[in-house]
């Protein structure tokens, strides 16, 4: 693969401007002696080389990408087109109030369907990612129950949770205090009694679990974390798996974060823009941070007054484009069509985890998961091969690899997320992939090392790259 500066050529244009008939405004002793050191190319070389870029990248519109608890559905292409509407791309956050009521709609109707999927009371859209809901509810738990008097400094955060949990705690300036799982790997009940005090303000349960399992005591856990005082929070990243079949607040939680770039939709990888909005019960209505779209009769309407808020947490209302696509999803599928994405999320992930059983360690579950599930490469380690060599290995074999090395708690975790939008072809593919890297292993393992081939890049040295990190590219 080329450079556009390998491709360059003295005298090469991929313009013919007009001359300019202005010679001589600015004076001969300004101007630069030496020419720049442009590319010089023609236009279809220009075109051909970003053409040829582009296709090198891995995504979701080119492949299978059942990277575990990132929810890498596809995005459907109406989403983009409504998003990217005149009326929606153009409008400026300053626009008057009675110029933006259809934006306005949008956020309130898009707020009213995520309480409803939640069972909350109150919704606010403004953070803009999962790990920025987590912070934003637990900056509002500090201030609530320091409005109480109340001293609680500690946040529960069960040990397979994703690492924005104890990291959002520690934001918020909590003390987190780790929950080990017991041998279902679920919560354990009895640590959970043990640690809940009066000194916690909260746990921060995920629900189905980062192994892809759902809390089957969830009962037990709301009624202990409320006897004792403490807030019940969802981290919501996995609502793809029970989305309209069961509501979180029906099960107690008070507070939630959803993912909107992952179960509703939107595309994400690569840090662009996503939704991270919260959903909450009546009691932490007031402190929700503003401004909150309202509505009095048909009008819509910014509430910036609201005294027991948290205050401001973002520029104007967000990354609005973010929540059109998410709206637009919504409105297509309906209620029932959300109910079968969940049906749907499942049905694949069992599908794939009873392919894949009988040639793969799985650690915990017994055979049945939620949306998704966790293998352990452990057993693999007497070949001398690792998680990250049968994940390289399925790069060349054109898949984007599962997530590795996470849950903590799995040794040589691989963490399997189909998402409902695959089709049983696609499935399939991948699982005769697994299980013919699974032979290799046994019979060629030293090719598994030198995986990936077929990449733009082959594998990079990541020790190296950790410690002698180069930030500065002139040097
Ligand atoms: C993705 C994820 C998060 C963080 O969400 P972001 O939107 O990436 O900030 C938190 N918890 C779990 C379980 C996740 O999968």
């Amino acid at each position: 693969m080329e450079l556009i500066f390998e491709l360059s050529g003295r005298g090469k244009r991929g313009d013919t401007l007009p001359e300019s008939g202005i010679e001589g405004v600015i004076p001969t002793k300004f101007l630069r002696k030496d020419p720049l050191e442009f590319p010089e190319v023609s236009e279809p070389e220009v075109a051909r080389h970003y053409i040829r870029l582009s296709s090198l990248n891995y995504h979701i519109d080119s492949g299978f990408y059942p990277l575990g608890s990132c929810t890498m559905k596809y995005n459907p292409k109406i989403n983009e087109r409504i998003a990217s509407l005149e009326g929606f791309r153009e409008i400026h956050p300053f626009e008057p109030i009675g110029m933006c009521q259809g934006a306005l709609q949008i956020m309130y109707e898009l707020g009213e369907y995520l309480r409803e999927i939640g069972g909350m009371d109150a919704i606010s859209l403004l953070p803009s990612a999962g790990a920025h809901g987590e912070v934003v509810s637990l900056l509002m738990i500090k201030k609530y129950f320091k409005d109480r008097g109340e001293k609680r400094g500690k946040v529960l955060v069960p040990d397979s949770s994703h690492g924005t949990n104890p990291a959002s705690s520690a934001l918020a300036g909590f003390e987190v205090v780790p929950v080990p799982s017991d041998e279902r790997g679920l919560i354990s009940i009895d640590a959970l009694k043990r640690l809940m005090s009066g000194d916690v303000a909260c746990l921060m349960l995920t629900c189905p679990n980062t192994l892809g399992l759902f809390e089957r005591e969830i009962e037990r856990i709301e009624s202990i974390v409320h006897k004792n005082g403490g807030v019940l929070y969802l981290d919501g990243a996995n609502l793809n798996a029970f989305l309209g079949v069961a509501r979180p607040g029906d099960m107690g939680f008070d507070m939630l974060h959803f993912n909107l770039h992952k179960t509703f939709s939107t595309p994400h990888g690569s840090g662009g823009p996503g939704g991270g909005g919260i959903g909450v019960k009546n009691f932490m209505k007031p402190l929700l941070p503003i401004p909150r779209v309202e509505k009095i009769g048909d009008r819509f309407f910014l509430n910036e007054k609201m005294d027991a808020s948290i205050g401001r947490i973002h520029s104007f209302c967000s990354n609005f484009g973010v929540m059109v696509k998410a709206w637009v999803y919504m409105k297509i599928l309906g209620g029932n069509g959300l109910r079968k994405v969940a049906r749907g999320a499942v049905l694949n992930a069992n599908y794939l985890l009873s392919r894949l059983e009988k040639h793969y360690e799985i650690p915990y579950g017994k055979g049945r998961c939620m949306h998704e599930f966790v293998l352990s490469c452990e057993p693999l380690r007497k070949y001398g091969v690792r998680a990250l060599d049968v994940a390289k290995k399925l790069l060349d074999m054109g898949f984007h690899p599962p997530t590795i090395y996470f849950p903590l708690i799995v040794k040589e975790a691989f963490m399997i997320e189909p998402t409902e939008t695959e089709s049983k072809n696609t499935l399939d593919e991948f699982a005769d992939a697994m299980i013919e890297i699974r032979r290799e292993v046994e019979e060629s393992p030293d090719v598994l090392h030198d995986a990936p081939k077929k990449t733009p890049v082959g594998r990079l040295n990541e020790v190296k790259a950790a410690r002698e990190l180069k930030v500065n590219w002139y040097d």
